[in-house]
């Protein structure tokens, strides 16, 4: 695989740019949101295309989160929002 070619965004003919974007993933009710995570963005509508390794690595991290915040939505906490950081 040749990491060093900009892919284009099919919908709009334009070269993406690899740049910081945030990963959102939904599932029933609860949202994780990662920031920081670099793809391959679309200049003009910010549509990010993930490399497969990013992907794998966010899949195990939502994984791991959503058991503990779908707990958390059922109990109906008061607490609705965490930040975790690990760098
Ligand atoms: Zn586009």
């Amino acid at each position: 695989m040749n990491t060093s070619q900009t892919p284009t965004c099919g919908q709009h003919r334009v070269p993406k740019e690899w740049r910081q974007t945030t990963f959102e993933y939904q599932e029933d009710g609860v949202s994780i949101r990662v920031p920081g995570v670099h793809a391959w963005v679309c200049p003009l509508d910010n549509e990010a295309s993930f490399t497969s390794e990013t992907v794998d690595e966010l899949i195990v991290t939502v994984r791991e989160l959503i058991g503990p915040a779908k707990r958390a939505r059922a109990r109906h906490s008061l607490v609705t929002e965490y930040i975790v950081k690990t760098g």
